[in-house]
């Protein structure tokens, strides 16, 4: 190898030595090291490597090799989430066969990923769109059928008309289609769910465990998703009638405030009670309108709220009083019970509906006041306040105009309120949760097919495990019509039927792919197991997951799906812990200036900044591009692409390569016998800083601070190059203090530019590899600052600074200053006024 530093040879040499040797093959039966899993979030192979995706696996990369530095044992592994729409939109639009698309993607990316050298291992490398991984994902689905926590029922569907296809509540968040950008519509299909709800509260609960080490934006947006309210159920009895209505409410507390109820337009009692009502005709019609709205404009909250009064009155069980009872649009029958209490003056959305409707308004929570503790004066008793409150109140608050509970506390009167109304029979305290169960059936081919076949006798029935899998033919019609490609397949959908066998057909209908996504990480554990998802006793060893990485953007579907996934394999016996995943780093955008403007911008295809990393690797070599996107801006954020910073990498690679160079015959020496007391001022400093650093990125990579870990380095090695010593003639002392920063900076280097890094420790004589070796340790006691050096001024101008003990007390701290030579060139002759010491930071003598 060279005296220069040539990034291409470098990096092929050591990457062809790390594929024969298998150096980063992980060892199951390793007991004798501690496990480190790190992992990061498994590609889409769309064909090509983003930045974001270099960012995200260069983290994941560091990390996995301070580790195993550290000595731990490292699995570092990589697959494909190679199931989805644009292998098969290539298909409908090109002709392609999604399977040639998605490997050929996969063999490409799989090449990008070596050349940047991403120490993973090859060997456990899973593709979802394989038989023998979508095999278990059919096997889990069968467990979820045996348990009742899959199911079919008929039910609307989220609904792209662009792309034709079925959308997940997630991906049509905001009334618009994830992908496209279209507006979402409703459909009513058979579908395929599986039971999250079953596990809402334990999905909140257990939040617990991870709180400390999750970003807390993200338990947030998992918070929020699953919607867990706490409650009451009321029973309002329909005035001349035997029924029932049965409202959801989180205030309990406002039930005297209660000016109507109102009830979703398809709320199943409706007919019942407007049975020979003269407004049971509009009210029909309204219903149908309301219908209509929502199946073409989304569930755009900012809707315009609209009602009917259906002359039916309720009463309030409370209160005694009677209510009437309306239907409105704002009231969904899939949340609570499909009919609520409006309480216009503590509700937003009540207060809005009253005022358009002119129901009354009426206060019964008062502000506490903060010194008094009790209510605030109300003018006005028990009747309309419509014109005094400009808006609702919704805080909690001090009850007011509410019979006996009047003068109580919110919090209190909540919990006595849902104990009197479970008491006397007409309601009881309940806790509702947002989460709506997991819609999984999608119409597409390019998924898992849901494993169950329909036989005219025998029904629904499920395949039996030991057919499993059930293969996707070699190909389909790919029109990109509503229906599944699957089933213009006759070899396909006709098949018999396992129980009777007469002739039955198949599932259509595939997974969504977020079902492979779920639990692909145990899977890499035991990656090549025909009997079993895998060996629990093998998963054992390796999970939970010790660090996650990955972006925000998967805050609540993968993220929630893969803990649900996770509790349901503890409920089977398979692990046997509650949380998938210890720590998750959510890493921040790679960002560049989108042409011809000053606006940072995600890196995109469509705003022409992307860059290519192959590109870069190319120009300035994949050492120097990791170095780069690691340094140049904290994990969590928002990276600014720079072609400059990346220079600036290069050239600090170069530096370090050729002062290696430089020192590498006197270093490949075996070290002489040195004597401490002899070190020079100088090696004694740069000791300090070579411990000081290693300190500093050792503690801060148990934060992920890498950036930070980068500048000290650099700042080590500005030390080192500072160092003036010949390299053949320099002392065993000064060749042992250069030893110790030069051995400490290469193996440091190494998570940032390992294939440089393996190249500088070979050229300083190590044997064995990087993998050999094992990162420093800080001695404290060599990395301390034993001395200070202290500025003196006179009348403020530094004049002289004089080198002190750390404990330097201000007295001799002040006799030393008026001590100095050159300090007294400017005192002598005039007289000392005073001396101003801030303690082991400055000396100011004031003279006159
Ligand atoms: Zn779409
Ligand atoms: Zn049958």
């Amino acid at each position: 190898m060279d005296e220069k530093y040539f990034p291409e040879e470098i990096e092929k040499k050591w990457q062809q030595r790390w594929e024969e040797t298998r150096a980063f093959q992980a060892s199951d039966q390793d007991g004798s090291r501690e496990k480190f899993y790190c992992l990061e979030m498994l590609p889409y192979p769309s064909g090509f490597l983003h930045m974001g995706h270099v960012r995200n696996y260069s983290i994941g990369d560091a990390l996995a090799w301070f580790k195993r530095l550290q000595g731990f044992n490292v699995l570092h592994p990589i697959g494909w989430d190679s199931f989805g729409q644009p292998a098969e939109q290539a298909a409908i639009k090109r002709g392609v066969n999604p399977r040639d698309w998605t490997e050929e993607n996969i063999d490409h990316m799989r090449g990008q990923l070596k050349r940047l050298g991403i120490s993973y291992d090859w060997s456990r490398e899973i593709a979802a769109h394989r038989p023998d991984y979508y095999k278990w994902d059919q096997w889990f689905f069968l467990k979820m059928l045996e348990r009742g926590l899959a199911y079919k029922k008929n039910s609307p569907v989220n609904w792209c008309p662009k792309e034709q296809t079925v959308l997940s509540n997630e991906q049509s968040s905001g009334g618009i289609c994830w992908r496209c950008g279209a507006a979402v519509e409703k459909r009513d299909l058979e579908q395929w769910f599986l039971r999250i709800t079953e596990y809402a509260e334990q999905l909140v609960a257990d939040i617990e465990q991870i709180e400390a080490s999750w970003p807390e934006k993200v338990l947030k947006r998992q918070r929020d998703w699953v919607g867990r309210s706490e409650g009451a159920y009321i029973d309002f009895a329909v005035k001349d009638s035997k029924e029932k209505i049965r409202v959801f409410t989180t205030r309990i507390d406002t039930i005297f405030g209660a000016t109507a109820v109102v009830l979703s337009a398809e709320h199943p009692l409706l007919a019942k009670l407007l049975e020979g009502s003269s407004l049971k005709n509009d009210v029909a019609v309204f219903a149908a309108k309301v219908k209509q709205q929502r199946a073409t404009s989304s569930n755009a909250p900012e809707e315009e709220k609209e009602g009917l009064n259906t002359g039916l009155l309720a009463i309030n069980p409370f209160s005694g009083e009677n209510v009437p009872v309306w239907v409105a649009n704002y009231v969904l029958m899939e949340y609570g019970t499909g009919a609520v209490m409006s309480v216009p003056a503590h509700d937003e959305r009540d207060f809005e509906f009253a005022q358009k409707y002119s129901l009354p308004i009426r206060q019964v929570i008062a502000p506490v006041s903060h010194t008094q503790q009790k209510a605030e004066p109300v003018s006005t008793m028990g009747t309309d306040q419509s014109v005094e409150m400009a808006r609702a109140f919704v805080d909690y608050g001090v009850l007011i105009n509410s019979g006996d509970w009047g003068g109580k506390l919110s919090e209190v009167a909540i919990a006595e309120m849902s104990k009197f109304a479970e008491e006397h029979g007409f309601g009881k305290a309940a806790v509702t949760y947002r989460i709506r169960d997991w819609g999984v059936s999608r119409q597409r081919f390019w998924g898992a097919p849901v494993p169950v076949v329909y036989c005219e006798k025998c029904g629904m029935v499920p395949v039996p495990y030991d057919q499993l899998p059930v293969v996707l033919p070699q190909t389909a019609d790919f029109t990109g019509a509503g229906e599944s490609p699957l089933a213009s397949v006759p070899e396909f959908v006709n098949t018999s039927c396992p129980k009777c066998k007469a002739p039955a057909r198949r599932e259509t209908d595939t997974m969504d792919t977020f079902v492979d996504s779920s639990w692909y990480f145990f899977r890499y554990c035991d990656p090549h197991n025909d009997n079993a998802p895998f060996d629990s006793e093998i998963v054992k060893q390796w999970t939970p997951v010790d660090q996650y990485i990955g972006g925000d953007s998967h805050a609540v579907m993968h993220l929630i799906y893969t803990r649900f996934w996770t509790k349901f394999m503890r409920d089977l016996g398979l692990v046997n812990f509650d949380e998938p995943v210890k720590r998750l780093l959510t890493q921040g955008m790679v960002t560049n200036l989108v042409e011809d403007s000053e606006e940072w911008k995600a890196m995109s295809k469509s705003l022409g900044n992307g860059v290519d990393p192959d590109e870069m690797i190319a120009a300035f070599g994949a050492d120097a591009t990791r170095l780069f996107v690691l340094f140049a801006a904290p994990v969590e954020n928002e990276l600014r692409w720079s072609e400059t910073g990346i220079e600036g990498a290069v050239r600090f690679l170069r530096r370090v390569y050729t002062m290696v160079w430089r020192w590498r015959e006197r270093l490949s020496k075996p070290a002489e016998p040195v004597d401490p007391a002899q070190f020079s001022p100088e090696a004694r400093a740069l000791q300090r800083k070579t411990h000081q650093t290693i300190a500093k990125v050792t503690g801060d990579f148990e934060h992920l601070h890498l950036n930070t870990s980068v500048a000290a380095l650099m700042e080590l090695f500005n030390q080192l190059s500072d160092f003036n010593a010949d390299p053949a003639k320099a002392s065993a002392e000064d060749v042992s203090v250069v030893r110790e920063a030069v051995d400490s900076l290469v193996i440091m280097l190494a998570p940032f530019s390992p294939h440089v890094a393996e190249e500088m420790w070979e050229k300083l004589g190590h044997t064995g590899g990087l993998l050999t070796a094992r990162w420093p340790l800080a001695d404290p006691a060599l990395a301390r600052r034993e001395e200070l050096e202290i500025p003196i001024q006179v009348n403020g101008k530094l004049r002289s600074r004089v080198i002190a003990a750390l404990d330097i007390s201000e007295e001799e701290l002040r006799t030393a200053a008026l001590a100095d030579e050159k300090v007294r060139a400017f005192t002598d002759g005039h007289e000392v006024v005073k001396v101003i010491i801030v303690p082991q930071r400055l000396v100011n003598v004031v003279v006159r």
